[in-house]
């Protein structure tokens, strides 16, 4: 018969820096004994990570239960599951007492208890902050950071076993577990300086809080997801600190050290207690929706590019997939800012599709207001107001006029729109004199933006694509309703969608390659219709067959298919890759395409967002927002080394000009300038 445990701690286990390498050899001796370390193969760490975290997924009741028997047969440690934060918070205040103070880590998982510690009177002591030298000097952005390899960033954390100390102090400690193994009930933490180490030597007891999602079967498993974490999570720890700040200048209060805490030989015992919380967690794995949010590993690393996070990470630095976290658990306004521009997906070391679940999240609350439905619709817009222009274009110039339509619509005033053309892109095409009979035929899809308002760009795709041998067809034009997504009007865009593939869908079945100029159109055609309408073949083959121009004639290029009979252009040029390429991997064929003509220096400004975000940047309420985000950008271009600037999405064209006062324009319309000055028109 099992005797009951004397009360200790479990193992608890610090990742962090590695500051005193024989220190850390011989940590690393201790955890994986004849083992060389690993090299980093990213696609092998994401195999293994998902292995894990699908693990847990799977046998979730199996290793809580696994966990919460050995932290009370093996070290005395009782364990709460707790189904709410409420709950999670009732039990911390009744530990707490007579004690007022709670000293935590930054954590997610105690960020979802804090509005409920603070409701019961608790005060709430982080330190992360004044743990840096210079919190308020920071850097703010992620292309101010130098990015380390992927394989130093995990040879930097080395993991360390520690023993808490007790101190005098009544201060209850209340930690956020990084991960937890369910076999021998070690605990990890990721430590970038001192501030765990600290409260574990400070506190008088310790609350353990264990999302149940970060437990795994062992120490081995729950070694490799902390460092993992640590590896992602390393650069947006140094994006959080200047934004937030400590209450001190900053300074490292006299008597720390940033060396972290020794284990403690002779310490007495520390009461320590866990808290397995749910908080709807286990509601993610019913939902096939959103399952894949139970693998999240907590680095971090979906929030270095996130342009919105800095103006909406709250007091507590949510990440994007806080936010969706949050609003599943019913905070419906928590997605309200989330402009889908995607960054956040393309970051996930497991490839988890955040976009596409926010997506859902939107769809699930649905666009309530009708200026929501206004703006998913603004391809109608743009077809109206080029049927009535010019007096559309004067009614949109008429400041008498946008005041109203700023009240009505919430377009903000001060927007300055392009203008509309009564004779689109489309319509010329059609009464077209001389086209090329022969060659071979790819389709063009202009879009709205390069239909309505900007025939030239139309005409300069298919200037440079017969230029090269190729049969321009432009079907009909619709909308591809990818305005719908930032408002969660799923619906609506599955019916754009169906739209579009009545007319693509035929085309790509016979095998024409479908080519887009705008990044958004072609983020729809490729990644949006699949998505929307999962059973469609069409919707597969057109997503299959869309390139964007510039891939496409680089990839011409790349064959040594491409006319490089390119006149001079003495031009300095600033590149700006909108979003919507980014996450498609695409952008770079852009400065190499404009590399090949001669006297073009092409440089590429990497700035983050320009803040306009389809209709984000067009509505009064962002206004400031909008310009904040595009700031640095708008400062880069504004420097005298630039003579224009150039992007491929009309929005960042549009918010590029207006912010730094500098012409903006498309990568092609200066290729097919470069073939127009040579006399081939
Ligand atoms: S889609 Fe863009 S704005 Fe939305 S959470 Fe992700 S990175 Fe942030
Ligand atoms: S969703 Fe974000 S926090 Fe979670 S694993 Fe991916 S990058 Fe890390």
């Amino acid at each position: 018969m099992k005797t009951k445990a004397e009360p200790s701690h479990p193992p608890v286990w610090l990742l962090m820096p590695d500051s005193q390498p024989k220190r850390a050899r011989s940590a690393e001796r201790l955890t994986r004994p004849r083992q060389a370390a690993p090299p980093l193969d990213e696609e092998a760490l994401r195999d293994r990570l998902r292995a894990i975290r699908t693990d847990t997924a799977n046998h979730l009741d199996e290793l809580l239960g696994q966990l919460t028997s050995t932290l009370q047969e093996q070290y005395g440690v009782t364990s709460l599951e707790a189904t709410t934060a409420q709950e999670a918070a009732d039990e911390i205040a009744r530990l707490a007492s007579p004690s007022r103070r709670v000293l935590v880590n930054r954590s997610a998982t105690v960020a979802e208890l804090r509005p409920y510690l603070k409701a019961h009177g608790l005060e709430i002591v982080e330190t992360y902050d004044e743990q840096f030298v210079h919190p308020d000097q920071g850097v703010e952005r992620y292309w101010q950071l130098e990015p380390p390899s992927a394989e130093t960033a995990w040879e930097a954390f080395r993991p360390q076993a520690i023993t808490p100390s007790p101190r005098q102090s009544t201060d209850i400690g209340v930690l956020g577990v990084n991960v937890a193994a369910a076999k021998d009930g070690t605990v990890f933490f990721v430590q970038h300086l001192f501030n765990i180490s600290d409260i574990l030597e400070r506190a008088s007891k310790i609350v353990l809080v264990i999302g149940v999602e970060r437990v795994v079967r062992d120490r081995d498993a729950a070694a490799f997801v902390a460092r993992s974490q640590a590896c992602y999570g390393a650069l947006s720890v140094a994006l959080g600190v200047p934004r937030r700040g400590g209450d001190s200048k900053g300074e490292v209060p006299v008597g720390r050290s940033l060396t972290p805490a020794s284990p403690v030989r002779d310490a007495a015992h520390v009461p320590m207690h866990a808290i397995l919380l749910d908080n709807g967690r286990r509601a993610w794995l019913s939902d096939p929706r959103y399952q894949d949010l139970f693998l999240c590993i907590g680095c971090r690393n979906c929030l270095l590019e996130c342009p919105t996070q800095p103006y909406y990470g709250g007091e507590t630095g949510w990440t994007p997939r806080d936010y969706l976290a949050a609003f599943l658990r019913g905070d419906s306004s928590s997605l309200r800012e989330c402009i889908t521009c995607g960054r956040c997906g393309a970051r996930c070391p497991l490839d988890i599709d955040l976009p596409a679940m926010i997506s859902e999240a939107k769809a699930e609350a649905g666009a309530t207001r009708w200026q929501d439905q206004f703006y998913c619709n603004i391809g109608t817009l743009f077809q109206a107001s080029s049927l009535t222009a010019p007096l559309s274009n004067w009614l949109f110039n008429w400041p008498l006029a946008r005041l109203p339509m700023e009240w009505v619509s919430e377009m903000d005033r001060e927007r300055k729109l392009p203008a509309f053309h009564r004779n689109t892109f489309l319509n010329q095409y059609r009464r077209r004199s001389s086209a090329p009979a022969s060659g071979r035929a790819v389709v063009y899809y202009p879009g709205c933006y390069a239909n309505f308002t900007d025939p030239e760009l139309s005409w300069a795709v298919v200037g440079i694509l017969e230029r090269n041998g190729f049969r321009v067809l432009a079907p009909e034009h619709q909308c591809c309703g990818v305005a719908c997504f930032p408002y969660g009007a799923k619906e609506l865009a599955q019916r754009y969608a169906r739209r579009r593939l009545r007319v693509f869908g035929p085309l790509a079945q016979e095998g024409y390659t479908i080519l887009v100029s705008c990044p958004s159109c072609g983020t729809a055609l490729e990644r949006d219709f699949p998505y929307l309408l999962p059973e469609s073949d069409d919707a597969r083959l057109v997503a299959e067959q869309t390139r964007d121009v510039s891939d496409f004639l680089w990839a011409l290029h790349q064959r040594g298919e491409l006319d490089t009979d390119f006149d001079p252009l003495k031009l300095r040029v600033g590149y700006h890759t909108p979003c919507h390429l980014r996450v498609r991997d695409l952008g770079p064929e852009n400065l190499r395409l404009l590399e090949l003509i001669p006297g073009m220096e092409p440089i590429d400004i990497d700035r983050g967002c320009c803040g306009m975000a389809g209709s984000f940047g067009m509505r009064r309420a962002h206004r400031e927002e909008s310009r904040e985000i595009g700031r640095y950008l708008f400062e880069e271009l504004r420097s005298p080394g630039y003579d224009l600037g150039i992007t491929n999405c009309a929005g960042c064209e549009m918010q590029m000009r207006a912010g730094s006062g500098r012409d903006v324009v498309h990568p092609l319309k200066l290729l097919w300038r470069a073939y127009s000055n040579s006399g081939s028109k």
